[in-house]
């Protein structure tokens, strides 16, 4: 499919692509920002958005680092792209699991261009909106196509369509914030605030902003963090359901549990009152199944994407578990050295 016309331009600056960005005037169809382009320019040739002009982030050096500074944290650049976090050192050392989870993002090619920022700011997806034209016609528009019904929840009053990133649960999971800035201000917020829940509109305030950064805090990096993914192929796909935990232990007694899914609701869903179950008590099977079936009730999938959302639902509780025993094997293999 071709893309529809459109200028590009690929400022130097931060302070350049926010000037752009915020004069919206004699813009046919507004500015947008584009990163690797992985979701946008899909999205584009779908005809979902149509922007007259594109402001690039990709000859913005400042976006591209990582940090890591004791007492602070980890912070990674918006502009990073995933094949780099990846395969960086400094990730590799300390906070190994987003390395993995980075890797299990789409294939090879598009790990090089796609980038964090992206990533987390990726539109949701559902069956009868990720359509062409043609096809979309095929039904009457939805909320998100500026009707008035959902196909999804026939008498729902709002847009159900998923939020599918991989590394927005994870980054969650570990208190992860987010720098913005905007022509007016700078601000760090926490990631999870990014999130609206409603399909339609998935993001909070993001109109005329950048995400510059994602810090990861110091006393996150602590904690043993895992991330498990459940998709048709391997190879490619996005997730039709994810957990990411992060856990930290003290004198063999949990003192933190956070989950957070992906691929269940319009928004990644942190769950709700794992902590306190698991506070307190040594790690065991029964903490894990526990963990696990908070987990399982928190995720809604409904049948708007691949996958039977029976199925997607059961493999929440699958890999929580999992997750959670392998941790729980892991401290009985050290305890019997
Ligand atoms: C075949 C295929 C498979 C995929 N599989 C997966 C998968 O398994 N897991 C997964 O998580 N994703 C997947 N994706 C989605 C996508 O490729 C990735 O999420 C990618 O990380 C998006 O990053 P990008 O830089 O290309 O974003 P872009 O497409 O450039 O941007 C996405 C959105 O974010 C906005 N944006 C980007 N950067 C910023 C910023 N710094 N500040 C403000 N707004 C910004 C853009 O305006 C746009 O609305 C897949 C895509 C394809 C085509
Ligand atoms: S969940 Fe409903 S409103 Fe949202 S895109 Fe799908 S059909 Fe449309």
């Amino acid at each position: 499919m071709n893309l529809p016309r459109f200028t590009y331009h690929s400022p130097g600056s931060l302070k350049e692509c926010i000037a752009m960005l915020s004069d919206q005037k004699d813009q046919k169809n507004g500015t947008q920002v584009i990163a690797g382009g992985s979701d946008l320019l899909v999205r584009m040739k779908l005809r979902l958005e149509t922007p007259g002009r594109l402001v690039s982030l990709s000859d913005i050096p400042a976006l591209k680092d990582i940090t890591y500074l004791p007492g602070k944290g980890l912070t990674i650049g918006a502009g990073v792209a995933l094949s780099a976090l990846a395969s960086d050192a400094v990730i590799q050392e300390k906070c190994p699991a987003l390395a993995d989870a980075a890797a299990l993002v789409a294939t090879n090619q598009i790990r090089t261009v796609a980038t964090v920022g992206g990533n987390i700011l990726q539109n949701t997806r559902c069956r009868y909106y990720n359509r062409s034209p043609v096809w979309g016609k095929a039904v009457a528009p939805c909320f998100k196509r500026n009707g008035a019904v959902c196909h999804v929840v026939p008498r729902g009053k709002r847009c159900f369509a998923v939020y599918q990133g991989d590394l927005a649960p994870l980054l969650i999971a570990l208190n992860a914030t987010v720098t913005t800035v905007s022509k007016k201000d700078a601000e760090e917020v926490s990631v999870e605030s990014l999130y609206s829940g409603d399909g339609k509109t998935p993001f909070n305030d993001m109109a005329g902003r950048i995400a510059t950064a994602f810090t990861i805090p110091e006393d996150s990096l602590t904690m043993q963090v895992a991330y498990r993914k459940y998709r048709l192929r391997g190879g490619i796909d996005f997730p039709l359901a994810g957990v990411a935990a992060s856990l930290k232990l003290h004198n063999g007694l949990v003192e933190d549990l956070r989950l957070c899914l992906t691929g269940v609701a319009s928004c990644p869903v942190p769950v709700k009152g794992a902590g306190e179950t698991a506070k307190g008590k040594p790690l065991s099977r029964d903490v894990a199944r526990e963990a696990a079936k908070l987990a399982y009730a928190a995720a809604h999938p409904l049948a708007n994407l691949e996958g039977d959302p029976v199925t997607r639902r059961s493999m929440i509780r699958i890999m929580t578990e999992d997750i959670l025993i392998k941790a729980v094997d892991s401290i009985k293999a050290v305890d019997s050295r």
